[in-house]
């Protein structure tokens, strides 16, 4: 990965934040988005251009604003490889969902993929090279009750990437999802709480038996593990694979 620039939205906490270091591990040079205490992502920020030695930016653009996505992107300059991850849930039977909430799950876990991704060809198909690789969830294949902006934000997520690995096919950009499970992020501590209000159970017993329920193998995904895949899709290894959904998901979509 020496000298290429790794974009990855969402990247101030948990699987994103993985992707980060597993690419700066790599040699890539950063550019980190997300939320977060300035004084904390200027933390994270240094720890891993020190821990690496490759430069990591940061711009805070909200992935549910169109200018400020075209704004991060132009910052990124010369993007090598893009990781669409940000990504936040909401859980809510249908006829109650907050219209607010819908709006922003499909603004930042659709939408922006859309932007970004539109905002970085020109330069990959310049360069005749890129890798798109867009963080869906096991939800882009299958779906749960009460998370229906949720599923229907990543099932699009997965046609999009789609759409987009046929238009590039021949240019030497490949555009791929990983689907993964329930990997155990600051995304689903909010969820095994909001889970707990739902079913009227104790957090506790929401982890084995509604969290981990549709998992067979009823562990979660690691970040690493998550990472390790995003990496392998950027090498060259992995040219031949584009369009595909790559699951992770302890065997969910098995059944
Ligand atoms: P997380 O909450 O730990 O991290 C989400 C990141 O997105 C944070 O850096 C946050 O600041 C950023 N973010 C949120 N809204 C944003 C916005 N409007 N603009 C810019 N950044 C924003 O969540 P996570 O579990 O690491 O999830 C990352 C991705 O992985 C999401 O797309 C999620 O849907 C997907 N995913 C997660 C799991 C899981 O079990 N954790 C499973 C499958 C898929």
């Amino acid at each position: 990965m020496k000298n290429k620039t790794a974009l990855i939205t969402g990247s101030t906490s948990g699987i994103g934040l993985g992707i980060a270091n597993a690419f700066a591990k790599a040699g890539a040079h950063i550019v980190l988005n997300g939320f977060g205490e300035a004084a904390q992502i200027e933390a994270l920020r240094a720890q891993m251009a020190a821990d690496y030695g490759v430069t990591v930016r940061y711009h805070g653009a909200d992935m549910s604003k169109p200018s400020e996505i075209a704004a991060m992107v132009a910052f990124a300059g010369d993007v090598d490889i893009l990781v669409n991850n940000a990504g936040i849930q909401h859980v809510s039977p249908v006829e109650t969902f907050p219209l607010e909430k819908w709006d922003a799950i499909i603004a930042i876990n659709l939408s922006s993929v859309f932007h970004t991704t539109r905002a970085v060809l020109p330069m990959m198909k310049n360069k005749k090279w890129g890798r798109i690789i867009n963080i869906a969830s096991a939800h882009g294949l299958v779906a749960s009750p009460f998370k229906s902006a949720y599923v229907a934000a990543k099932h699009g997520v997965v046609g999009f990437t789609k759409s987009c690995a046929l238009e590039t096919a021949e240019l030497g950009i490949t555009v791929n999802t990983i689907c993964p499970g329930y990997v155990l992020t600051p995304l689903v501590e909010k969820q095994i709480d909001d889970q707990a209000k739902v079913h009227g159970i104790a957090r506790e017993n929401v982890v084995r038996d509604v969290i981990l329920a549709p998992q067979p193998t009823k562990q979660f995904v690691s970040i690493e593990q998550v990472a390790s895949m995003a990496v392998y899709l950027a090498s060259d290894n992995a040219a031949g694979m584009t369009g595909t959904a790559v699951s992770m998901d302890g065997g969910w979509t098995a059944r």
